[in-house]
């Protein structure tokens, strides 16, 4: 209690100091760009993470990190992942389990390699040889990694920072060697052609990102007639039904009846090997009028009939499933081809709704021949000039004189039914600004079908979080082709193989892949580029050094971070393999929680993880995606430290960006803006401000010394915690169940309606006005003492500053530094009291259906504090009437007093109707009226009251706040 400065005006004595006042260094502003990183430094200062997570008594908890992309600015899409990780990695420290969370980096890789080309001049470029090309993309990643660091520190997370996972390091690449040897050993790494962009100006294929689209490209397409020369049996009979009789006669049927496609690049066709359609669409067989039936998309029908300028008659009309199973022969060729199903791709669109189909030259007519067993022809060299394999095209240049020449060709056999030019989208090489090509070359794959089964089985042992996540991780690896793991880049781990310069043979054994293991293991993968053959090959081939090429050919980033399972949860100290929690965005069902489960499936046969959460995307408050051109882009640095306009956008600490996290139900895509950061601090601000009351009024109060036993508390006391026990249990399953945003709910609700708008707003008066070691605010205090230190705990995992600054503001000795220390909160058994529930619900309606009438009052400005009142109630449900009764016969004297409880100076319970009245209400529930309270006004306790003026030392205060004043 703060002593009285004197010096007043007034004569009479100041009845101010004699109230027990709050006193805490709990502010009422967080201060959080000061006051976090305070926390933080202690947090490291004590080790408290790290020795938390090794010490603790429990079995190890691993969520295994997915290792975000080296390369630019953190985003909200960042934040909802790592806090979100971060939220459950504390509760389970705090639930007493061990805890190793490693973060992790995904470092290799095109966009990393282009940011490192971008910032040299052309010369440069020139110079630049393979390993110095990754020695600056290597000080590009490292860079990036220590600025993303940074920034997730500052969002409090935990993670053994000074031991991050970077799939650039030599142990995390030899142990990728290592699953890719393993997998090669197993007989499910193969070596195949499959198209992909290729610039025969570079002479070298490009990935998307080195591709670019000018306007103004126009191709020559043309609509070709394939002549059909065998239908199946099955479609044959139900044109017959339609009343459509083809000829049997192969030559007469070639004649009369044609598949029409239509292509924009005509130089494709020698390599076509199929007519691919969408089992869905309708087709018709259309007379054109010169008695020959097309084949085309019934929808397209009347749009081609007008391109060719003749009218296409329909004669019958049957589904693309039908139609699989004809041939038709090549009109360039001696080759008979079949018609077969695609997918989804086929439209009607453009074209003719049949896909001219060649394997070697597109990746949808690659995916369809392999699933129909075709080869993949590409008659096209690196030049792109045709070989001899395209027959008489043989020495024709794809993107020169060959169009011309087979467009000729196609009109000499009357197959051209129409050439027209085409405007389009069309590849350019980034570099030279010529066009690309889709060209098949030899690419190494993981063969899937191989695994297929053991995946499948895989996923089913999975829990995916939520279900939906099973079906689409599952259709997509059942219908998935095989993976295409190499790439012709430089910044990735190498694919560990060497050819025989003269037959092209590969050497990929156990004994060769043992061997750069190793060397990658001590020197990593620069070791490649590095050292010649003679130091890469294994002893057994290095005499013969010189007959042996290594490859030039990195692996798919997808392979990096899908082998993390083997150099980080199955290699660390105690980390389990399979982990326990995978949690990323959901389109990482096709990315990594899928690249993983294949290298694992491959190489152990299980599963990498035993759950998989999944979280949507962060929009802006519109449900937009974010982005620089519309404005909407909000910055978590902006969120924790504020931005230019810091009214605009004050600085509201890392706190209230993990409050987002926990207050959105991620399993779909969630909102963040500026209005929502507003309300999010309001609740953080009420959450705080909770704190600060109970804080403040336990600066007297030592629980060794001053707390009252829990079977003597008070009715309301005993509520409070019955309450508290019901809302732990609540929050202790809505983290279980990792639905923070229940716990958000819960809380605010706890916070306002149970501890602001009641208990605490009802305890003022045995806090203040009572004597300080009254047992009327003693037992208030052991309360809110019992109830600090567990709201502490269980906002640790989400307010994790908040939690550790009401921790370190605790005035008595709590026997534990840290609230994560304290473990997660639980309850004894003497809180729960089911009883209290009922007779408590019924009141705590009665005292809002009394405040509703007391808010009537003070809006008409007839009331001014409620204590200016007095209230008459006639209860009118029995349950009412038991509860009102169960109060005045069970109630503590001093605390369970109706009229305290409802905040007024007079209460009376039935008897007659008043006569001057404020207001009244008759609801369901009881009659309310409201009058002006009788008496005077104490002036230290604001009651009105009857005995004032009695005392003679104090004329204006009541007699309880006199006798209050005589024990002091
Ligand atoms: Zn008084």
């Amino acid at each position: 209690m703060t002593q009285q400065t004197g010096q007043d005006a007034d004569k009479r004595p100041s009845y101010k100091d004699t109230l027990n006042l709050l006193e805490t260094a709990f502010g009422m502003r967080a201060n959080a760009i000061h006051r976090e990183p305070e926390l933080q430094a202690f947090w490291k200062e004590k080790g408290i993470d790290l020795d938390l997570g090794r010490n603790n008594p429990g079995p190890m908890f691993t969520l295994h990190d997915g290792p975000p992309y080296a390369n630019g600015a953190l985003h909200m899409g960042h934040a909802l992942n790592k806090v979100l990780k971060d939220i459950i990695n504390k509760h389970r420290l705090m639930q007493g389990r061990k805890v190793r969370f490693v973060p992790g980096w995904d470092c290799h890789g095109l966009p990393i390699e282009l940011k490192v080309l971008q910032a040299m001049s052309q010369e440069q470029r020139q110079a630049l040889t393979p390993i110095k090309l990754r020695k600056k993309a290597a000080v590009y990643a490292h860079k990036q990694v220590a600025g993303q660091m940074a920034g997730f520190k500052r969002w409090g997370i935990w993670a053994d920072w000074d031991h991050p996972y970077l799939t650039l390091q030599k142990d995390y690449e030899a142990a990728q060697i290592d699953v890719f040897g393993t997998m090669a050993l197993k007989g499910h790494i193969y070596r195949g052609l499959k198209p992909v962009h290729w610039s025969p100006s570079s002479r070298t294929a490009l990935a998307e990102a080195e591709l670019e689209y000018p306007d103004g490209h126009t191709s020559p397409s043309v609509y070709v007639g394939f002549p059909v020369v065998d239908l199946p049996a099955g479609l044959r009979s139900k044109l017959k039904e339609q009343g459509l009789d083809v000829p049997a006669d192969s030559n007469a049927l070639s004649e009369c009846l044609q598949v029409a496609i239509w292509t924009t690049t005509p130089w494709t066709l020698p390599a076509n090997l199929a007519v691919s359609v969408n089992d869905r669409l309708d087709y018709c067989l259309a007379d054109d009028g010169n008695g020959r039936l097309l084949i085309v998309a019934a929808e397209l029908c009347d749009s081609i009939a007008s391109k060719l300028e003749r009218p296409l008659q329909a004669k019958a009309t049957v589904k693309g499933v039908d139609l699989a199973g004809i041939t038709y022969s090549h009109p360039l060729l001696e080759r008979r081809s079949p018609i077969v199903v695609g997918g989804e791709y086929i439209t009607t669109e453009s074209g003719t709704g049949l896909v001219h189909t060649a394997p070697g030259h597109g990746v949808d007519d690659f995916n369809t021949g392999r699933k129909h067993g075709l080869p993949v022809l590409c008659p096209v060299d690196e030049a792109g000039t045709l070989t001899a394999e395209a027959g008489r095209f043989e020495g024709l240049n794809v993107l020169k004189d060959a169009n011309a020449v087979i467009i000729t060709a196609l009109e000499d056999s009357g197959s051209l039914l129409l050439q027209e030019n085409y405007s389009h989208r069309y590849p350019y090489d980034w570099r030279t600004k010529k066009p690309t090509i889709f060209r098949a070359t030899e690419q190494w794959f993981a063969s899937v079908e191989g695994f297929r089964t053991e995946a499948l089985t895989a996923i089913d042992g999975v829990q995916w979080l939520p279900a939906s996540g099973r079906n689409r991780i599952e259709s997509m690896v059942s219908e998935r082709g095989d993976w295409c793991i190499s790439r012709q880049r430089t910044w990735g781990v190498p694919i560990p193989v060497f050819y025989q310069r003269e037959t092209g043979d590969v050497l990929l054994n156990a004994d060769s892949i043992a061997h750069v293991k190793a060397l990658i293991a001590e020197h990593g993968a620069d070791i490649w580029w590095e050292k010649d053959e003679v130091d890469l090959l294994p002893s057994s081939h290095s005499a013969e050094a010189h007959l042996w090429r290594k490859g030039t050919d990195t692996m798919d980033v997808w392979f990096d971070s899908g082998s993390s399972w083997a150099s980080v949860s199955s290699q660390r100290d105690a980390l389990s393999y399979p982990a326990d929690l995978y949690l990323e965005g959901s389109d990482q069902h096709r990315g990594w929680f899928q690249s993983s489960l294949l290298t694992s499936v491959a190489v152990n046969g299980t599963a990498p993880y035993r759950t998989v959460l999944t979280h949507g995307f962060a929009l802006d408050e519109k449900g937009r995606k974010m982005s620089k051109s519309l404005g909407n882009v909000v910055d978590p640095m902006v969120i924790i430290e504020g931005g230019k306009n810091q009214k605009q956008e004050p600085a509201y600490g890392a706190d209230v960006l993990r409050l987002w996290v926990s207050s959105v139900d991620y399993s779909a895509d969630v909102p963040i803006g500026a209005g929502i950061l507003r309300q999010l601090s309001d609740v953080y601000r009420k959450v705080r401000n909770t704190s600060r009351y109970l804080l403040g009024n336990l600066h007297d109060f030592v629980p060794s010394r001053d707390a009252i036993a829990i079977s003597d508390l008070p009715l309301l006391d005993r509520w409070m915690l019955q309450r508290t026990a019901t809302v732990l249990d609540q929050i202790s399953e809505a983290f279980e169940r990792y639905e923070f945003f229940r716990f958000f709910q819960l809380l605010q609700n706890f916070c306002v309606a149970d501890l602001s708008n009641f208990y605490l707003d009802i305890a003022k008066d045995r806090l203040y006005v009572s004597a300080p070691n009254d047992k009327r605010r003693r037992s208030c205090q052991t309360v809110m003492a019992l109830i600090i230190e567990r709201l502490a705990a269980a906002i640790a995992p989400v307010l994790c500053h908040m939690a550790e600054d009401i921790w370190q503001n605790i005035p008595y000795p709590t026997g534990t530094e840290s609230v994560f220390l304290s473990g997660w909160p639980s309850v004894p058994e003497e809180w729960r009291d089911e009883s209290l529930q009922a007779p408590m619900q019924e009141l705590r309606e009665l005292r809002a259906a009394v405040n509703k009438v007391l808010e009537e009052c003070r809006s008409k400005r007839k009331l001014g504090a409620s204590l200016e009142a007095a209230v008459r109630i006639e209860a009118r449900t029995s349950t009412l009437q038991d509860a009102l009764h169960w109060l005045q016969s069970k109630g503590d004297q001093e605390v369970d007093g109706l009229r305290d409880w409802l905040l007024v100076s007079q209460l009376q319970i039935g008897g007659e109707p008043w006569a001057e009245l404020l207001a009244s209400d008759d609801n369901e529930l009881a009659v309310i009226e409201v009058a002006l309270s009788r008496g005077e006004k104490c002036e230290r306790c604001w009651h009105y009251e009857s005995d004032i003026g009695q005392h003679s030392d104090h004329p204006s205060l009541c007699g309880r706040c006199v006798s209050v004043l005589e024990r002091r």
